[in-house]
């Protein structure tokens, strides 16, 4: 029997990048899954979910917002877990509180809200980030080993306007704290940059990353990030759901790069994609640092190698035509 068969689950933010993935795979699992979209009369937002298998027979589209108090009441009364993956991926901001704060922390004690009046509800998986565990204050460098008891200082983050990574610092902290206050059981996935195939039809974020590498972009950015494919994390989630054993956060990656590396892997693969071999500044490259697999594996996660996920997602660009390659 698959293991979801007669359970209902909720997915906030369906048509995301991740969450589709996650959608993909709960209902092959055999789970009834009531997806969460802004506007489910967006093409752009829906076909590729409607296509997926099984969905004719156990997807349910419903219509919410983050922002609108008691928006997820009606949808996950009843449900037996909830995923909340909806949040702002976006990085250029004018408005942070509006645009990025806001959504991701009223959003989720929305959500969180909304569980606590559903005694149907047995587990809710929050999707974080690895951002809310990187910047503790912490030195990182190659030998140091980032894992899930590493939290981010909200405060640092303020004071250096990464608005992104304190948003998701913020909402895992209020989420956590009402789950844990109210006695509902959750679990945390604090995935790294995603990459991999994409189902929507449209640029996310993190694949945008990668696009701009091979899309003209003169240059690399300073940064060294963590990296992880999209499936994993996908699967990562639902493991967390269904094993009564997990508990708490989940780092989830399977490298840590930085981008003057990962665009030589990226030119060996596609040796004849002008892929940029300059940094954007002159100062040192960051450092790398490693981030702990070892919670993630006790999920059965085996991390697709970044080569593969690399490979998945250029292929993915091309097929979806966003460039002529
Ligand atoms: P994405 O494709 O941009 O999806 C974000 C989703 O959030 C969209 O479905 C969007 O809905 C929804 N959303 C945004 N504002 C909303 C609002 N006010 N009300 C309702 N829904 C709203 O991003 P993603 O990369 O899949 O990210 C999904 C989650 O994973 C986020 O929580 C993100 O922080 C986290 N994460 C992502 C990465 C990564 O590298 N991709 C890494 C770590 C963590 P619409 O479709 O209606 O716009």
């Amino acid at each position: 029997m698959n293991s979801g068969e007669g359970k209902v689950v909720c997915v906030t933010g369906a048509s995301g990048y991740i969450a589709s993935w996650l959608v993909k795979f709960l209902l092959q699992r055999g789970y009834t899954v009531r997806a969460t979209v802004r506007d489910p009369s967006n093409p752009n937002k829906v076909d590729h979910l409607l296509k997926l298998d099984g969905a004719k027979e156990r997807l349910q589209l419903f219509k919410a917002d983050l922002l609108e108090e008691g928006s997820f009441d009606s949808v996950i009364q009843g449900c037996h877990g909830v995923f909340h993956t909806a949040s702002p991926a976006v990085f250029d901001v004018d408005d942070p509180q509006t645009q990025l704060i806001d959504p991701a922390v009223k959003g989720s004690l929305n959500v969180v809200k909304s569980c606590a009046k559903s005694p149907s509800v047995k587990r809710v998986v929050l999707t974080s980030s690895i951002a809310t565990a990187l910047f503790s204050g912490r030195p990182r460098t190659p030998e140091v080993v980032v894992d899930e008891t590493w939290f981010s200082n909200p405060e640092f983050l303020w004071e250096k306007k990464m608005w992104y990574q304190y948003a998701k610092t913020s909402a895992e902290e209020v989420a956590t704290k009402f789950l844990t206050e109210n006695n509902i059981d959750y679990v945390v996935m604090n995935p790294a940059v995603t990459i991999g195939p994409l189902l929507q039809p449209e640029l996310n974020g993190s694949s945008y990353l990668i696009f701009n590498l091979i899309n003209g972009s003169e240059t690399f950015p300073n940064f060294t990030f963590g990296w992880i494919n999209v499936k994993d994390v996908a699967n990562a989630h639902i493991n967390a759901y269904e094993d009564v054993s997990a508990s708490g956060r989940y780092c989830l990656a399977e490298t840590v790069m930085h981008f003057s590396q990962l665009t030589k892997v990226l030119s060996n693969i596609y040796p004849t994609l002008q892929i940029p071999d300059k940094c954007a500044d002159d100062k040192p490259l960051m450092p790398t640092f490693l981030i702990s697999k070892e919670k993630a594996k006790t999920l059965g996660i085996e991390f697709i190698p970044l080569e593969v996920s690399l490979r998945e997602i250029i292929e993915s660009f091309k097929e979806k035509k966003f460039a002529n390659f």
